[in-house]
């Protein structure tokens, strides 16, 4: 901890434990203490830790070509730009690749400049990076303010409220930017017309319809993407966080007209599109397939969600899959974290009340009554009956 203080900057506070191996949902800190790891780096290592697919493409990789830039093709971004396309279903995508959720925002933030327009409709409490034009669709008052001034003419509007968007689009929108299931903010699910309501709104003002699915995509919520319950279809589909099972990889994926929009020298990214990043990201997909993992992630997460509610002291349990948001009566997230660490168990508090659950997308029945059986335990010490 001293070291961390004395090297690196107070902007993530101090962690407490160091951690320096892990296989599968298994990882091991300095002092030798396991734990089940169900944060996976923040909903990224789909594949848990030191999966043989991603060791195996990365090694093989880096031993062949590290990196060229974007101007040179290479067969990996090639081949993953082609299995996005695919899922996303849509001949028309075209593929923007970048390292960073907030750098895949950035790109569709520049992008909806191209139509002409320049004003925004996000959502409040909504999570979409740090960068200052990220920062500016975030909706966290917490998280803005110390950096005002942010970027002009955007305006935020309640997530869920359809009547609410309906409002604030006009024809000078350029684009709406929406999380499907609202991450960060505590796994916020919409009421179930939401989505298609709004992408109503936008076709009627000719506005770009963005669904950031950082969190939610590449299975996380059982689906590729996770705004396909709703039954729409965006413009663009933002990626990061799992895309890359645990390298620094986003991606920005537009389709029909918005497609596009980009010409020559509008964007770029020094490392976008990596091809060691892109070798990692070819064998999640190929792996999430042949292990079958969106229809695990249904089952495990229909079992934690069912689980998770009979504990006592837990009011709701909500999300999607694997993506699970839960609140307590009382404001213990913080303090049921910390004994969960120290029973074993990582998991994250977003809020005072919230707790996030984005475990690896193959983590076995065993660990996930392991899950149950310590969070169990660490609610019923911390809630005052
Ligand atoms: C994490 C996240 C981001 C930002 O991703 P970074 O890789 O940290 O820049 C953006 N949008 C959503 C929905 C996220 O969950």
């Amino acid at each position: 901890m001293k070291r961390w203080q004395r090297a690196l900057q107070d902007n993530y506070g101090t962690p407490t434990i160091e951690l320096v191996s892990g296989k599968g949902s298994i990882v091991k800190d300095a002092n030798g203490n396991s734990y089940l790891d169900f944060l996976a780096g923040i909903a990224t290592n789909v594949l848990g830790h030191a999966h043989p697919a991603i060791v195996k493409a990365v090694s093989k990789q880096v031993t062949t070509l590290g990196h060229v830039s974007n101007f040179y093709a290479h067969p990996n971004v090639l081949d993953l730009a082609e299995r996005l396309q695919k899922m996303t279903g849509d001949k028309s995508a075209r593929v923007f690749f970048c390292n960073s959720g907030a750098e895949a925002n950035e790109a569709a933030l520049k992008l909806s400049r191209k139509t002409g327009k320049n004003k925004i409709v996000a959502t409040k409490e909504s999570f979409h990076g740090r960068t200052m034009g990220a920062l500016s669709l975030t909706g966290q008052p917490s998280k803005r303010d110390p950096f005002k001034p942010l970027l002009k003419g955007i305006t935020h509007v309640t997530f869920g409220d359809a009547k609410a968007m309906k409002r604030a689009i006009s024809k000078k929108t350029a684009m709406v930017i929406i999380e499907p299931i609202m991450g960060e903010a505590g796994v916020i699910v919409p009421p179930s017309d939401y989505l298609k309501k709004v992408r109503e709104y936008c076709d009627a003002a000719g506005v770009l319809l963005v669904f950031d699915c950082v969190q939610t995509g590449m299975g996380r919520t059982g689906d590729w993407f996770g705004y396909e319950y709703s039954g729409v279809k965006p413009d663009v589909i933002t990626l990061a966080k799992g895309l890359g099972g645990g390298l620094p990889l986003g991606a920005m994926i537009a389709m029909g007209p918005a497609s596009e929009l980009f010409v020559a020298g509008d964007h770029g990214s020094t490392f976008g599109g990596n091809p060691i990043a892109t070798a990692a990201a070819l064998a999640v997909i190929t792996s999430i397939e042949k292990e079958k993992l969106l229809t695990h992630v249904d089952q495990m997460g229909e079992f934690l969600l069912t689980e998770l509610a009979l504990i006592p002291g837990v009011s709701e349990v909500r999300g999607a899959g694997l993506l699970i948001g839960l609140t307590f009566e009382q404001p213990i997230a913080k303090a049921v974290t910390k004994r969960c660490q120290e029973l074993g168990l990582l998991i994250n508090a977003p809020g005072d009340s919230v707790i996030r659950i984005a475990p690896a997308l193959n983590i076995t029945i065993k660990q996930a009554e392991k899950c149950v059986k310590i969070f169990t335990q660490a609610v019923g010490e911390n809630f005052n009956v």
